[in-house]
């Protein structure tokens, strides 16, 4: 990540004194050219723990960023006061958070457009969001919020889409036009790209892979089934599987996570003809080879037609910056074809 540019006149070493120019030259010609302008992303990205917003240029490279916790101290108060939460508290660190980014613009540099990535549900085009773990924020106006806060065209889409985009864009699936990205994290979302355009669906949710089931009759999902992914394998499900947190999950938990990952990774490579699976999210990250090297061994084990065959699951490559990387490409991907 860049560190913030100096003010104007200082240079990182310099003592300060004037240098004077070289004989025959006069002092104008080598006065500072005008610093080029960099069209910049605002990225936002707003999940149930955290929100996090930075400075995403149009190559891709994610050059500030801050973030708060999504509930302050206030809310976590447990004396009944309520004062702490609500749709306007929430909106109003969000907003002071922009706030403290946009401050961060270097000067000449320009915000040209906003994009978001929130958890869903969410209404077409991100236009009102209900993140199932934002209970404060119910068809919350987010797009026309954030549209009126900055000034600047907005777009908002699902927070595993947006990082689906962002490994697409300049991470793991680089360059590819047909992969799945997953996020296994608190919850299992994902995104899919399919003939280098990012799926959408009737309501805009295609990709969550969250829901395919891979324990048939297995463990209660909040969506109303048994045995999705993401009642097995989520950092929420691990948890209450074993007792602690998933990074202290004990081997088997590792390997019984990537496996059922690979199991619903294999699915969807053999309905869509998708040679790569990119995985991040904490989980995920955090489980590490052994996660990857179980759910390849699934994938490997259920993908024998011809062309799913060889299909890999891999690791993302943009680390923590993934979802504010993928939130400036949702924006930056309605100003120019990327994705
Ligand atoms: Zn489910």
């Amino acid at each position: 990540m860049r560190s913030p540019r100096p003010a104007t006149g200082s240079v990182p070493g310099s003592t300060g004194a004037r240098t004077e120019p070289p004989a025959g030259i006069p002092a104008r010609a080598i006065s500072p050219a005008p610093l080029p302008v960099t069209d910049l992303a605002l990225a936002v990205d707003i999940g149930g723990t955290k929100m996090a917003a930075g400075l995403v240029d149009r190559s891709g490279s994610l050059q500030e960023r801050a973030q708060v916790p999504t509930h302050g101290d206030a809310d976590a108060r447990t004396d009944g006061r309520t004062d702490g939460r609500g749709p306007e508290v929430l909106w109003r660190r969000l907003a002071d958070l922009v706030h403290e980014v946009q401050l961060r613009v270097a000067p000449g540099d320009r915000v040209v457009v906003c994009g978001v990535g929130c958890g869903g549900p969410m209404s077409p085009d991100g236009e009102t969001v209900s993140p199932l773990n934002i209970v404060e924020w119910r068809a919350f106006p987010l797009r026309a919020r954030l549209h009126e806060l900055t000034g600047v065209p907005t777009h908002v889409d699902n927070d595993a889409k947006a990082l689906a985009l962002g490994e697409g864009w300049v991470g793991a699936a680089a360059g590819r036009r047909d992969y799945i990205g997953i996020v296994v994290s608190t919850g299992v979302g994902g995104g899919i790209v399919l003939d280098g355009r990012l799926l959408g669906g009737r309501l805009g949710n295609a990709g969550h892979i969250g829901h395919v089931v891979v324990v048939p009759e297995g463990r209660r999902c909040p969506c109303g089934g048994r045995g999705c992914l993401e009642a097995e394998a989520s950092g929420t499900a691990i948890a209450a599987l074993t007792g602690h947190p998933a990074d202290v999950a004990p081997p088997s938990i590792v390997e019984r996570t990537g496996t059922l990952v690979g199991r619903a990774v294999a699915s969807v490579v053999n309905l869509l003809d998708l040679p790569l699976a990119v995985a991040s999210g904490s989980v995920a990250l955090g489980f590490g080879p052994p996660f990857f090297e179980a759910a390849q061994r699934e994938v490997d084990l259920r993908c024998g037609l011809d062309y799913a065959r060889g299909a890999r699951i891999i690791a993302g490559g943009l680390g923590d910056r993934g979802p504010l990387i993928g939130a400036g490409c949702v924006g930056w991907r309605a100003v120019e074809a990327l994705v």
